[in-house]
């Protein structure tokens, strides 16, 4: 998703007091930010922010991180998290390829990647964000027991996930090719992109991707 660049954004977004603006300074030091131990969830590609927005209302004692590229689109969250009284949720303008530089090992539980861009190219596919070149990143970041849950209605990319995630030595449980006709659809939030597909009938697919301990 990449909005038509909205005049001020930038500017907005940089004065923002829910945005962290220098995310390397908070790298091993995220807990002290939240005040709190709980745990850290991320979403990498957040969009406009409502799936974190409901999860960090639903879940008071989980602290969540919402990471997004583009400020035209970062702006849309804010504008929305303006109007919450949460305490557990910071966003980052930051591209995921460098996200090393801002978390430290064993920092976060759980990755979120929601309906994550398709880089069509095989030339691209160290930027899809289910690529072993990523996972590997996630590794470094993930606490032992830490997860990826991904959830996408791209077939191919789904498949290209499973498989980067068997290359790359991780585990995977919950896979499903149609998530809203499954058994784990309960508890499901669903983002902006997901209610889109599904209004239009397209099945999504979801995994949940762990290390071997
Ligand atoms: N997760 C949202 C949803 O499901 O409604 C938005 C999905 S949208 C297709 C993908 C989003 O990921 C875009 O907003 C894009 O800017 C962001 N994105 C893509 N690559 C990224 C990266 N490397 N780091 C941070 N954000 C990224």
């Amino acid at each position: 998703m990449r909005l038509r660049n909205i005049s001020g954004s930038r500017e907005i977004v940089a004065e923002n007091e829910y945005v962290v603006h220098e995310p390397e300074k908070q790298k091993g030091n995220w807990k002290a930010l939240f005040g709190n131990d709980n745990p850290i969830h991320v979403e990498i590609g957040m969009g406009k922010g409502k799936f974190l927005m409901q999860l960090a209302s639903m879940n008071p004692d989980i602290n969540y991180i919402g990471i997004e590229k583009y400020s035209s689109v970062l702006l849309r969250a804010i504008e929305k998290r303006n109007e919450t009284q949460l305490t557990n949720l910071y966003f980052i303008r930051f591209d995921a390829e460098y996200l090393t530089d801002i978390f430290d090992r064993d920092e976060i539980s759980r990755i979120y990647l929601n309906f994550s861009d398709p880089w069509p190219k095989d030339r691209h596919a160290k930027r899809r964000l289910t690529s072993k070149e990523f996972l590997k990143k996630y590794d470094q970041c993930l606490k032992i027991d830490g997860e990826v849950i991904f959830k996408t209605d791209n077939r191919l990319l789904f498949d290209f996930s499973l498989e980067q995630a068997e290359l790359a030595g991780w585990s995977l449980k919950e896979v499903t090719y149609d998530l809203h006709h499954s058994e784990y659809l309960e508890g499901n939030v669903m983002t902006e992109y997901e209610e889109k597909f599904v209004a239009k009938g397209n099945p999504i697919q979801r995994l949940i991707a762990y290390r071997n301990q």
